[in-house]
């Protein structure tokens, strides 16, 4: 037993963070930690950034909440913003990702429904995905560890091996499919990226099916590898797409963005949230957007990314025997290991540095946009000598 109030659903670790600036985090004691997972992958423009401070100030002596039973500019100028610079014709604002996800499955098996085929409900995911933690979002995941205990699986999901092209053809052609949903580049699932031919592949096929392509750009989206959303590179666009963690900097927001056709069935009464697109959220996501435009800010996450994932490599060269492999993408980077990460998260914790683990043995690093080469360095230094460590504890 514990003797948290809290709901023991996680594990945090014993630091308790009091502050933080740009790239660092400080506890109480004043000892600060170099945050290369910030937030995980939500706080890319580092923390207290003084524009966000000053529209969340400046927001909070004004308006905080109307509900949508109201409109405001906000919210309307916004999504204008997100429909200038993206595929999409529309937006849906909500509070977190997984909803954002919610919104996109509903809005695939409507347009559906709404075109005559109420069969199509087939939603399909790929193993090692993550698209957050409500029903809809775990069995569109599929991931048994986060669907054990919660009652049946709900029907209408298939879920495909990473690569398996021939399973994926025939889940398409399926008279009951409804749509296709993956990350660009996976986060939770070990920092794959999905290979641009491949994302290219899925859209055609998906078109000759009739079949929607959801993006869920949650983790890898906001201009985390170095272009504002991911699919980006591969220069293909999706009917819906997902967003949340980095356009809201911090403060709680995410987004489903669609193509007008594929947003057809969401007609009046279809969908709602309470909070969804509120005053505070909106004042917030117009400041993240302000940054993430400014065309310097995403070239400089592909130059500090590139001197990153090139130091990662080195890293490869001095450790082989423990680094399998880079992976990941501009700033969303994961060290696939032969050991557990765990240990040298924790390593890299003690000498001054955050990071995180994902699923396949991969060490994994989100860190905020504005580091710098001499950030890179001293990150670099801390997990050599973590690793170092873990191995000496190894052998001894
Ligand atoms: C984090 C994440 C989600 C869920 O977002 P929440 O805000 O935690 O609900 C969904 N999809 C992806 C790809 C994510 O990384």
């Amino acid at each position: 037993m514990t003797d948290s109030p809290l709901m023991p659903v996680y594990a945090p670790s014993p630091a308790n963070f009091v502050r933080g600036e740009g790239a660092r985090l400080f506890d109480a004691s004043g000892r600060s930690w170099l945050d290369f997972i910030a937030g995980i992958a939500v706080n890319g423009l580092g923390h207290c950034h003084p524009a966000l401070v000053a529209a969340l100030k400046a927001q909070s002596e004004k308006l905080w909440h109307v509900s949508n039973l109201y409109q405001t500019d906000l919210q309307r100028s916004l999504a204008q913003r997100y429909v200038d610079a993206t595929f999409a014709d529309v937006v849906y604002f909500s509070n977190s990702g997984t909803e954002a996800v919610e919104t996109a499955l509903k809005v695939a098996r409507r347009f559906h429904a709404t075109n005559g085929a109420p069969e199509r409900i087939d939603i399909i995911g790929f193993e090692g995905a993550f698209h957050g933690r409500t029903y809809g979002a775990i069995n569109a995941a599929g991931n048994p560890n986060y669907l054990d205990g919660f009652g049946p699986r709900l029907p209408g999901y298939v879920r495909l091996g990473w690569g398996d092209h021939e399973a994926l053809k025939a889940a398409v052609a399926s008279p009951t499919a409804a749509a296709v949903i993956v990350e660009p580049v996976q986060g939770e699932g070990g920092v794959r990226a999905m290979p641009e031919s491949c994302l290219v592949g899925l859209r055609e096929l998906c078109d000759a099916h009739g079949v929607l392509l959801i993006f869920d750009e949650v983790q890898c989206g906001a201009g985390r590898t170095g272009k504002l959303f991911a699919h980006e590179w591969a220069n293909i666009t999706p009917d819906i797409m997902t967003v949340a963690k980095g356009v809201g900097g911090g403060f709680p927001l995410g987004a489903c963005l669609a193509t007008g056709r594929a947003a057809e069935g969401m007609v009046k009464g279809t969908h709602g949230s309470t909070y969804g697109g509120n005053p505070l959220a909106m004042a917030v996501g117009h400041a993240v957007w302000d940054e993430l435009t400014k065309p310097e800010l995403l070239e400089h996450v592909r130059r500090v990314s590139g001197h990153f994932t090139q130091s990662l490599e080195g890293l490869k060269d001095t450790h082989p025997d423990l680094i399998v492999d880079v992976r990941g993408k501009g700033l969303l980077r994961g060290l696939k290991l032969s050991v557990d990460p765990l240990p040298v998260r924790t390593a890299c914790f003690e000498r001054g540095l955050l990071c995180g683990t994902a699923g396949d043995n991969v060490l994994r690093f989100a860190p905020p946009f504005i580091i710098d080469e001499k950030d890179v360095s001293e990150a670099i230094g801390i997990i050599d000598a973590s690793l170092s460590a873990v191995r000496a504890s190894k052998a001894a």
